[in-house]
């Protein structure tokens, strides 16, 4: 089977279709997609509802629980707030009642799939070594997805803990050793490449690549502008910072 990765989409639709569109160029069987369809951007609904058409599993993200109710606002500070204010009043019951559906988690055979870490799905990120070492003992599967940092990472847990950053076109043999994989984000990157990021998996090949996918940024930001979300995330936008 081969499987496209996403994560992190946080309601940019022009990110989403131009990743959708290397999606079906590749041919993947699957979609699997690690929470955060909302929050920060301007097309909640649309993305929402794109992937609940075309994702095989689906997470929720923190976001996502922040602008159901199902976490207090106060959780996010500034700007976060602000998207997360404007998302609750521009989301459709359409939206809201598939995203009430998701979880944080979910198992598929050969994987275990996290919107931030094993220990805590919602809000911690795998960033460090110690959380990475942590993410490895509470797991068992070969392969351990997470998303929420919106940095494309690979991590391994071979003789020893090792990985890093994972730019654009990095492949890796899956199989010999355990793997924790994070796609990076399809629309809010902020690993420095503002190219949406996601992760396409062949499980008979053995193989997992970092892909990085072009898209009209300004779109994007003119949609952000129009229904007055704050300028600060329109602009990160550019640089993927
Ligand atoms: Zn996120």
């Amino acid at each position: 089977m081969r499987v496209a990765v996403l994560s992190d989409v946080h309601a940019n639709l022009h990110a989403l279709e131009a990743v959708l569109a290397e999606v079906d160029a590749a041919a993947v069987d699957a979609i699997w997609f690690l929470g955060d369809l909302v929050g920060y951007g301007p097309r909640p609904n649309e993305c929402t509802a794109l992937l609940q058409e075309r994702a095989s599993i689906c997470l929720a993200g923190n976001h996502d629980l922040v602008v159901l109710g199902k976490i207090s606002i106060a959780a996010f500070a500034g700007e976060a707030a602000a998207a997360a204010t404007w998302t609750r009043s521009a989301l459709d019951e359409t939206a809201r009642t598939f995203l009430e559906s998701l979880q944080p988690q979910g198992d598929v055979t050969g994987a275990q799939l996290f919107h931030g870490s094993p220990r805590d799905p919602v809000w911690e990120y795998v960033l460090s070594e110690e959380v990475a070492g942590e993410s490895f003992e509470r797991t068992s599967a070969p392969l351990v997805l997470v998303g929420h940092s919106h940095i494309a990472l690979e991590l391994s847990n071979g003789r020893e803990l090792r990985g890093g950053q994972a730019p654009a076109g990095t492949r890796l043999a899956l199989g010999s050793v355990r793997r924790l994989l994070n796609p990076g984000s399809v629309g809010q990157p902020r690993d420095g490449d503002a190219r949406a990021a996601w992760l396409e998996i062949d499980e008979e090949a053995g193989w997992a690549t970092f892909r990085r996918t072009e898209y009209p940024v300004e779109r994007t930001q003119a949609e952000m502008r129009d229904v007055g979300l704050p300028e600060v995330l329109a602009a990160r936008l550019a640089h993927g910072l």
